[in-house]
């Protein structure tokens, strides 16, 4: 299968080249030349497949011919072997027709694992057979990293450099990424916040001139393609076991950098029934303006409880942009030629968006309520990203008939504040492979927001290695 650039001027890629690129020559995002779809008979076939047997045949046909199966086939058993939950994504009733989708059973407990997981272990299978050592480099707002980390660590063609906001992610997130003491991790707390380390890796990805020779960097950040594939599989996965393909159903997504969604929006085109996908947003309510107003202009940086979600500008909606204009790269290009200014859809464009997207913006007030409101009601313990998605949900569903699944994108345990706040006489426990996370030894490097510091020390890392 090939690959293309929403901004249809860098070359077509095959799919290791894809997964190794990230962002495409021109700027733009890699998308499938074509979707491969399902039928109605294959997806009933699905029903009670083991999530590793249902993740090999979503994935196959974007890899067929450059995987073998059995290649493809270990890579997904390494992958979901560390997910501590037998059904890897279990299912849990919260209302009505309303279930939760836990993804956080992974080992960093949120949901990113499940891409990176994935990533890491394909990295290095695709890199051991071209003979090639790579650094991966990435921001973070806080579960990314960690997740990238454990996905990478075990790595031996990888080194990792992941950057967070320093003092701006919760302590177990931080300490998730910095008591990996691998030789290949480094962690950098950049004095500064998310879309300053967004930046700074958007600097280092165009001029790449203070590597060592021979190494590049490649990308795990949502714009990857192959963690936009492994999302696609718990989508089918919890609509079958709810019934699909001989029922519809629909999804509400706390929603960030518009990955998680936009690998629902392709379940969908791949013959999954959906008809509705709620887009939960925070007080960075950017793609709720766009979808209910037509504003997608960016605002200031608001830090909230449910602080993976805060990010002002969120890179994989460029994706669904290119098909909505009909996959026409210049006119995203167009679109999109200054991202600090506010952005209009074309009518015909808002139009498509709304036939399947919904959106709500929920507040740290709100999401503190929810998180009660539901523990009152069934005793079940939501993290603030998820509250923010069974609220969405609650407000903009449209058929009560049909369930929602509302994805919960972490385990509660890593947002201890936040619970507290609604619950707090509560105390959550980790699981048990974290109980002595607040031991452990720590390693991290603050720097200041400059590229040329960071860069040094990169290189002086690299070296010594
Ligand atoms: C990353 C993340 C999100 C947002 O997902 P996107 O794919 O960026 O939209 C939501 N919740 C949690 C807990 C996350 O880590």
């Amino acid at each position: 299968m090939k690959f293309i650039s929403t901004r249809g001027r860098a070359p077509s890629l095959s799919f290791s080249d894809t997964v190794l690129a990230g962002l495409a020559s021109d700027g733009g995002l890699y998308v499938p030349e074509s979707l491969p779809s399902f039928s109605v008979e294959e997806i009933r076939a699905m029903s009670g497949l083991d999530y590793r047997e249902l993740a090999f045949r979503i994935i196959q046909p974007f890899v067929g011919g450059e995987l073998m199966d059995e290649e493809l086939r270990g890579i997904i058993e390494r992958a979901y072997r560390n997910f501590r939950h037998g059904a890897v994504a279990p299912l849990v009733q919260t209302g009505s027709g309303e279930w939760i989708l836990e993804l956080f059973q992974g080992p960093t407990l949120a949901f990113k694992d499940f891409a990176l997981q994935f990533l890491g272990q394909l990295f290095d299978h695709l890199l051991k057979k071209r003979g090639e050592r790579v650094v991966v480099m990435g921001a973070t707002s806080g579960d990314t990293g960690s997740a990238a980390i454990e996905g990478c660590r075990h790595c031996e063609n990888i080194d990792i450099f992941i950057l967070h906001p320093h003092n701006r992610v919760s302590e177990v997130q931080r300490r998730q990424m910095t008591t990996v003491l691998s030789d290949n991790v480094f962690n950098i707390a950049l004095e500064g916040n998310f879309d300053d380390c967004q930046n700074m890796v958007k600097a280092s990805f165009a001029d790449q001139s203070f590597l060592p020779d021979g190494r590049r960097l490649v990308a795990v950040n949502s714009i990857n393609w192959a963690r936009i594939m492994a999302q696609i599989v718990y989508y089918f996965y919890s609509a079958v076991s709810l019934g699909a393909p001989d029922r519809t159903v629909n999804f509400s997504v706390p929603t960030g950098n518009f990955g998680d969604i936009f690998a629902g929006y392709l379940a969908r085109k791949m013959g999954l029934p959906i008809d509705q996908l709620v887009i939960a947003t925070n007080a960075n309510d950017i793609l709720h303006r766009c979808i209910s107003g037509n504003d997608h202009t960016p605002k200031e940086l608001v830090h909230s409880l449910s602080p993976s979600m805060d990010i002002m500008v969120s890179s994989n909606f460029e994706r669904l942009l290119f098909d909505l204009y009909d996959r026409d790269g210049a006119a995203v290009a167009d679109l999109l030629a200054d991202r600090s200014a506010p952005m209009h859809l074309s009518e015909d464009a808002l139009k498509r968006a709304r036939e399947v997207f919904s959106s709500w913006t929920v507040d740290d007030q709100r999401t503190v309520s929810v998180i009660r409101e539901v523990y009152e009601s069934c005793g079940y313990i939501l993290d603030p990203h998820t509250a923010i998605g069974v609220e969405a949900a609650r407000q903009v569903r449209r058929s009560q008939e049909q369930p929602m699944v509302c994805l919960s994108t972490a385990h509660p345990a890593k947002f201890p504040d936040a619970v507290a706040r609604a619950l707090p006489t509560k105390q959550i426990p980790l699981p048990a492979h974290m109980q002595d996370l607040f031991q452990r030894e720590e390693r991290m490097k603050v720097l200041p927001n400059e590229l040329a510091k960071v860069h040094d020390f990169m290189a002086t890392a690299l070296g010594a290695g």
